[in-house]
């Protein structure tokens, strides 16, 4: 029972992830799907893939890779017509995509989140989301607004706090963030909090500032919580495509990153930033966000990610297939009995 709920919401979720990435006028499905209707391979239509692909925010050299590794095996299996490349490309992305194992096992440790990223592209709002659904599995979770910077960024979390119903640890405007995560990490310790998530403030423009910053926090966690796991994740707006992936590459060369958190995918994001930052960061994707409401929130399916942004593309999801499954299960089952 539980698990088809899941599904359904999972599907639901599916729906609208596919609906937010075919948005934009010229998504990749309807470029990709006119591909296809060329019948040689030839130099226009690798031209052709090359431009859906960077088109989709993809990036060049995530592009490069794939369209060389469609040639290596339109070489080796001797393909001759266009078609027959589609599950090939398909399969060359979801390759690139896969999210470790172990990449979630911190959920099941104490862990303090380090929720980083610019200005604006969700890390509050992530928080929010975050906080609710441990909150929701049975975790103690406890939140800290160390984006000192503005008043209105501690009331934005204090909201989300009474929202996601788990305690706070905030202090006035313009205090050390530091001082902050000082405070949280030794609530966290009394209370035997599972997670604390911390927010932080959005700066790039200064490069040391933020670097000094995020170093001087992460120094406090491990020193004053050494037992805690410490997981760095960056927000990153879906929506503003290759600046995303340039931040992604500023950010990690000043901190560690575990983890993305991709934000906006309702909006005009063409989603093909996802894979760029995840083959050439090698940092994995590990959230999407799909709106603003709690439940918009969901850890990251390459499978069904990469199904959505080739929408058009006319194959069953691994969740749809499920479902269907499913519901061919159970009345045979029930046939059985009658018999
Ligand atoms: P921060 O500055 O990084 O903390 O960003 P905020 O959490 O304040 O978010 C900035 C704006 O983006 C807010 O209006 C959020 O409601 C909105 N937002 C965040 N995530 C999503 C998302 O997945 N989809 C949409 N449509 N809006 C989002
Ligand atoms: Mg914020």
């Amino acid at each position: 029972m539980e698990e088809k709920n899941e599904g359904k919401e999972k599907k639901g979720f599916f729906k609208r992830l596919k609906e937010g990435l075919t948005k934009t006028r010229n998504s990749i499905s309807e470029s990709f799907a006119n591909l296809f209707k060329a019948n040689e391979i030839d130099d226009d239509f690798y031209d052709e893939l090359e431009e859906t692909l960077v088109m989709s925010d993809m990036g060049i050299e995530t592009t490069e890779n794939i369209i060389e590794n469609l040639k290596a095996k339109v070489k080796e299996f001797k393909i001759k017509e266009a078609d027959a490349c589609r599950d090939l490309i398909v399969n060359i992305i979801k390759e690139q995509m896969t999210v470790p194992e172990n990449a979630y096992d911190f959920e099941d440790k104490k862990t303090v989140m380090l929720i980083i990223g610019v200005n604006g592209v969700g890390k509050t709002t992530s928080i929010g989301k975050l906080a609710a659904q441990y909150k929701a599995q049975g975790k103690k979770v406890l939140m800290a607004a160390a984006d000192t910077f503005r008043a209105a960024a501690i009331d934005q979390l204090k909201t989300w706090s009474v929202r996601a119903g788990v305690d706070i640890i905030a202090q006035s405007e313009g205090s050390d963030p530091s001082a902050v995560v000082y405070d949280a990490v030794a609530a966290a310790k009394a209370r035997n909090t599972d997670i604390l998530l911390i927010d932080t403030a959005g700066r790039l423009h200064n490069k040391k500032n933020l670097m000094d910053e995020l170093s001087k926090m992460r120094r406090i966690i491990t020193k004053e919580y050494p037992d805690a796991n410490v997981e760095s994740l960056i927000v990153l707006d879906g929506t503003t495509g290759q600046n995303a992936l340039e931040q992604a590459r500023q950010f990690s060369s000043v901190t560690d990153i575990d983890g993305i958190i991709i934000t906006k995918l309702d909006g005009t994001a063409k989603g093909g930033i996802a894979i760029a930052i995840q083959s050439e960061l090698n940092v994995p994707v590990k959230y999407i966000g799909i709106g603003e409401k709690i439940e918009d929130l969901q850890k990251f399916d390459p499978g069904s990610y990469v199904t959505a942004l080739f929408a058009d593309f006319d194959v069953k999801s691994d969740i749809e297939m499920i479902i269907d499954s499913d519901i061919e299960k159970i009345p045979a089952d029930d046939d059985l009995f009658d018999i």
